[in-house]
């Protein structure tokens, strides 16, 4: 392999090393965002629950009212029972009772329900409330460890960039210019390996013609596939 060859695959090789940084970074990053979301979806949960129990609450308050406000009527009215002037009163108002002590009897029960509603929410508040204080304990050390992490994988980075900057002093500028489009175009991945038995750019599994496989062979000129423009190599 010439010098410029070899150049060019060490410099892909730092490129491709400091890509992978910047991957572990964003997954770092990624995985440190949806840790986030979830802790900001938990703590959504408690206040909808929160706000349900006072709801609740409310409704129950309102229903104790309605009871007591209904055993003020039934006690009036059994006052005016003892005072009937005739069978036809007597029963008017004693059906008034009943329907009273009948919407009393329901309002017990649907108090009832809700005190157990409540009761089962505010287990669930407090279960809520210690798993969201875990979760923001580990949150916040997640954050810390993507933190340390980050600037180690910067340092790494930098390290790369280093070598890369003195690898770049070697090659003719107008063969790192070439470099620098394709790296921008392919995101990376400029090298591509040839296939000497299939006659093939591994990097586009297309037809390399034999003339260009007889001077990457004679080895003395940088070779570009004529399909995607990689820089083709056969490996040592
Ligand atoms: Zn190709």
């Amino acid at each position: 392999m010439n010098e410029q060859l070899r150049c060019l695959r060490n410099l892909q090789q730092v490129n491709d090393k400091i890509r992978e940084c910047e991957d572990e970074k964003a997954a770092l990053r990624a995985a440190l965002e949806k840790r986030r979301l979830e802790s900001e979806q938990h703590r959504h949960r408690l206040e909808e629950l929160h706000q349900k129990i006072i709801d609740e609450k409310k409704q129950e308050d309102r229903y104790n009212l309605d009871l007591k406000s209904n055993e003020a009527d039934i006690s009036k009215l059994l006052l005016q029972l003892t005072q009937a002037g005739t069978n036809e009163a007597y029963s008017r108002i004693d059906k008034r009772i009943e329907e009273e002590k009948a919407q009393n009897s329901a309002l017990e029960d649907s108090i009832l329900k809700l005190m157990d509603e409540i009761e089962a929410m505010e287990g669930e508040q407090a279960a809520l409330k210690d798993e969201l204080q875990t979760g923001q304990k580990e949150l916040a050390d997640f954050e810390a460890k993507v933190a340390r992490d980050s600037i180690a994988i910067d340092a790494r980075i930098h390290e790369h960039q280093s070598t890369v900057a003195e690898i770049e002093k070697s090659i003719e500028t107008e063969v790192l210019g070439k470099y620098h489009r394709l790296f921008e175009r392919f995101g990376g991945g400029v090298m591509a390996e040839l296939d000497m038995g299939a006659g093939i750019c591994l990097g586009c599994n297309l037809p390399v013609t034999k003339q260009d496989m007889n001077l990457i062979l004679a080895d003395n000129d940088i070779i570009f596939c004529k399909s995607c423009s990689r820089i083709l190599y056969i490996p040592e």
